[in-house]
C-alpha cells in the first residue's frame, strides 16, 4: 500500500517536472556545451547534447501531448 503510495507520488512528481522544467542541463558536459577534451584551440561541441547544453526531460514530450489533449477535450466540453 505504501509502495504504491510511493509509486504514485512519484508519478505525480516526475508529470509535473516534465511539464513545467522540460529541459535539464546535459548529464554529459553538464550545460559547458563542449565535449571533454577541449582546449582553447581544439574545440568540440558535446556529442550528446550537440551543442545545446541542454536534454530533454525523458517523458515531455509525451507530458505535454496529453495536457494538450486534456485541454482539447476540455475546451470542447465548455463550448
Ligand atoms: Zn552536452
Amino acid at each position: 500500500m505504501t509502495a504504491t503510495l510511493l509509486i504514485l507520488a512519484a508519478a505525480a512528481i516526475w508529470v509535473i517536472r516534465a511539464h513545467f522544467w522540460p529541459y535539464a542541463p546535459c548529464r554529459w558536459c553538464k550545460g559547458a556545451k563542449t565535449n571533454r577534451g577541449s582546449t582553447a584551440k581544439r574545440f568540440g561541441s558535446c556529442w550528446r547534447c550537440k551543442g545545446s547544453g541542454m536534454r530533454q526531460v525523458l517523458g515531455s514530450r509525451q507530458v505535454h501531448k496529453a495536457a494538450r489533449g486534456i485541454r482539447g477535450k476540455a475546451w470542447k466540453a465548455g463550448k
